[in-house]
């Protein structure tokens, strides 16, 4: 979908537990002006944020605004807290209420919604899942996160998914690591994502050489992750991003571990000949997830 003049000129957060992203403009072709900065409290995070948007809201107004946000968070539009950061364990955000104080500034509609769907969004209106109705959108980084669309609507459900908490068979001879997540030890997070690796072997992902048997594992419990969410969700593509799949050789090992997983049961061309095309990395790269949060914001003008 191009980005015209006719396009709505919004805003887009992608709102990260260390880092804030803001956007103005219409799409991939016509970003208009980008600021990062740290995640700090939540009073000063919020203050830069609307700093930002006012004068653009006040020469150009803006349509609306998207958020992409970590989490938790109550992403349901009908709940009271709707607009919150709830039982985060990050210092400060604890029942935050993020949508509030952006409203009363800015007086614009907004839509908020996980990260992860707002990447998942963002490959749909424009990256790998374009055409798709049913896809995941995984990033493999801090921790492990997940969300996409079923049906052509993106998940929410009861609170919205938290595919990085699955829990997977551990093999404690083979690995008897015991997992960094704070909430579960071993979950698929606590075993997989980035500080999982640096806790594991004593040093970060990007420093491991590709020969490392670090990959060898890390592509069997991607897998394992992997395979639970094709058997539950039947996704038509599996889009996987974040600062751990920048390891390229990562993608040849996990489809062929999924494939030695399903053990042939799950029967699909995508999952044989075509499995280069259904394990993939995002087509919007690093940007899914703030060109996602546009795309939120676009979704939110539409009605
Ligand atoms: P975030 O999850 O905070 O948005 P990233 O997706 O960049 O940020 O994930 C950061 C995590 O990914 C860190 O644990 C880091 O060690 C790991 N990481 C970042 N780049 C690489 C890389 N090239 N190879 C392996 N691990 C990486
Ligand atoms: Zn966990």
């Amino acid at each position: 979908m191009p980005d015209t003049s006719t396009t709505p000129f919004v805003g887009g957060i992608e709102a990260g537990g260390t880092k804030f992203v803001c956007t103005v403009g219409r799409g991939p072709q016509t970003i208009e002006d980008e600021i990062r900065f740290p995640t700090t409290t939540p009073d000063e995070t919020l203050a830069r944020t609307v700093d930002f948007f006012r004068p653009w809201h006040e020469r150009s107004p803006l349509a609306a605004l998207g958020i992409g946000t970590f989490g938790p968070a109550d992403v349901d539009s009908a709940s009271p807290r709707f607009g919150h950061i709830t039982s985060t364990p990050k210092p400060g955000w604890r029942n935050t209420d993020f949508v509030g104080p952006l409203r009363d500034a800015l007086d614009v509609p907004i839509a908020f919604d996980t990260d992860v769907n707002a990447a998942a969004l963002g490959e749909y209106r424009w990256g790998a899942a374009q055409g798709l109705d049913t896809f995941v959108y995984l990033t493999i980084g801090t921790g492990i996160g997940g969300g996409g669309m079923v049906g052509g609507t993106l998940m929410h459900g009861l609170v919205h998914p938290e595919m990085g908490h699955m829990l997977l068979p551990h093999d404690r001879d083979a690995d008897p690591f015991e997992g960094v997540c704070p909430f579960h030890g071993d979950c698929w997070e606590g075993l997989a994502a980035g500080p999982a690796l640096e806790a594991r072997w004593g040093q970060p992902g990007h420093t491991l050489p590709e020969a490392h048997e670090a990959w060898d594992l890390e592509a069997h419990y991607i897998a394992l992750g992997l395979v639970n969410l094709i058997c539950a969700l039947s996704p038509e593509r599996l889009i996987l991003g974040g600062g751990v799949m920048q390891q390229a050789h990562l993608f040849p090992r996990v489809r062929i571990n999924v494939q030695e997983l399903l053990q042939g049961y799950v029967q699909d061309p995508a999952l044989t000949r075509h499995i280069d095309d259904y394990i993939v990395p995002p087509g919007l790269g690093n940007q899914a997830g703030m060109l996602g949060a546009i795309a939120l914001a676009l979704g939110a003008v539409d009605g």
